[in-house]
């Protein structure tokens, strides 16, 4: 009752930018104006959207403000029970389809298709938003094509991916294009700050929350290194925000990551010493091994609490105190809640590639670094990883131009093969071994 008032007190003026769904959308002021622009004039809509932007650009967020802002009766306050349950991804007409295995299936979409001719119930569309639409096969595209090409009158899609490129052509033809800005490093600092600096809601509310989160996630690994109370840079100060914007290169999701997770900020400073130290083929063969092993225990982890948690959750919400508990009747319920053993092998290959995925990006910042140094830019560009800058000049001195250029090269040759269902012990160390700069009296 008290909300519904707040709302109406709120809902006179109308929501401006950065405010309403849109406030916790970073860096994207004129993706915002466009689809403020289009909430106005619905007489104008199109039906089927492509956004694309980088993994970490917050493309998600900003189909799910836009879904919110068209089923909102004050376009898009961020305060009503409209709003609210479309960003909590609660509300009965928008669906969002996000995929945890490595593929969107066909069955996935023929259900996505099949709920999109339906009648909204509480707004004026039915909004389905795909995640990454990019990892569906050709013959699943097809299921969406005409679909997409002609929507049933109160249905709008929404399509995410990395790079329109990245889209079959019959897809991209048939949609109006956003693409989302990287933001730059000021502005990913500045909401780094606002999240989880020290006036923030989360450190006054949730901090202790946070690390008693993390400390029982330290003892599931059993690693004995226990992050001491203070010691994960929480309450985020400007340096460190800085510092977690500048290495996640304009991709705020990775940069909350950085922030929550300090042991992500080391792991990456691994990989970036490990590039540069590179003196011959074995220590390639080396750092591939160590990269592949971290990778895989990181996702086995992470799998492995997502299950913990749904186990829990289910429990819960079957009012049971421990498995033991759930009666033969729930069985099945119970199974299908916490996933199958082969969809968390599926779970753990997704998790894996987006490791690999990260990890490739750390490298590569290396020799952007390199480019940018031998082009004489970094007062302009700015440099990644400014706590190796003497390494990474040297390394500058030593690689011409060209061969910066073909290690770059070499990263996303790496990227596409790994992506592509490659070996990743074996495509790693074939790069990194690529990697080794030419042999130098001096240096070696
Ligand atoms: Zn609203």
């Amino acid at each position: 009752m008290s909300e519904e008032k707040t709302a109406a007190a709120t809902s006179k003026t109308a929501p401006s930018q950065s405010q309403g769904v849109w406030s916790s959308i970073v860096g994207q002021k004129k993706v915002i104006a466009q689809l403020q622009h289009e909430v106005k004039h619905p007489e104008e809509l199109a039906q089927s959207w492509l956004l694309t932007g980088p993994p970490g650009s917050g493309r998600v967020n900003v189909a799910l403000a836009f879904a919110a802002a068209l089923e909102c009766p004050n376009g898009g306050d961020g305060t009503c029970k409209s709003c609210r349950s479309v960003l909590a991804r609660t509300h009965p007409d928008v669906t969002v389809l996000s995929t945890s295995g490595v593929t969107i299936t066909i069955d996935q979409v023929r259900a996505l298709v099949e709920s999109s001719e339906q009648m909204p119930s509480l707004g004026p569309w039915r909004i389905m938003i795909i995640e990454d639409v990019d990892r569906m096969t050709e013959r699943t595209t097809n299921v969406l094509l005409k679909e997409v090409e002609e929507p049933a009158p109160h249905t709008m899609w929404i399509l995410c991916a990395p790079g329109a490129q990245d889209v079959l052509p019959t897809i991209r033809s048939r949609c109006r294009l956003v693409t989302l800005a990287v933001p730059s490093t000021d502005e990913v600092t500045d909401f780094l700050l606002a999240q989880y600096g020290p006036d923030s809601h989360f450190a006054k509310t949730r901090l202790a929350a946070h690390r008693a989160h993390a400390n029982r996630q330290t003892k599931s690994k059993k690693s004995g290194k226990q992050t001491a109370h203070g010691d994960d840079g929480l309450p985020l100060t400007p340096e460190i925000a800085r510092q977690d914007a500048r290495i996640a290169q304009g991709h705020i999701g990775l940069a909350v990551l950085y922030a929550l997770n300090r042991q992500m900020v080391r792991d990456r400073g691994v990989t970036v010493r490990g590039v540069l130290g590179l003196r011959r083929s074995s220590d390639g063969v080396v750092l591939a091994g160590k990269i592949v092993d971290s990778a895989r225990a990181q996702a086995k982890n992470e799998v492995q609490q997502r299950s913990e948690q749904k186990s829990q959750q289910f429990l819960v919400e079957n009012g049971l105190k421990s498995t033991r508990d759930i009666p033969p009747a729930l069985r099945g319920a119970y199974n299908d809640a916490v996933g199958k053993a082969a969809d968390q092998r599926r779970e753990a290959t997704r998790v894996e590639r987006d490791i690999y995925d990260r990890v490739l990006n750390d490298i590569a910042s290396v020799y952007r670094d390199i480019c940018v140094l031998q082009a004489d830019a970094a007062g302009s560009a700015g440099i990644v990883n400014v706590e190796n800058r003497t390494a990474v000049q040297n390394l500058a001195i030593r690689l011409s131009p060209r061969q910066a250029i073909d290690r770059l090269q070499a990263v996303e040759k790496a990227r596409r093969r790994i992506q592509g269902n490659g070996s990743a012990q074996l495509d790693l160390e074939a790069l990194l071994c690529a990697l080794v700069p030419p042999f130098d009296p001096l240096h070696n």
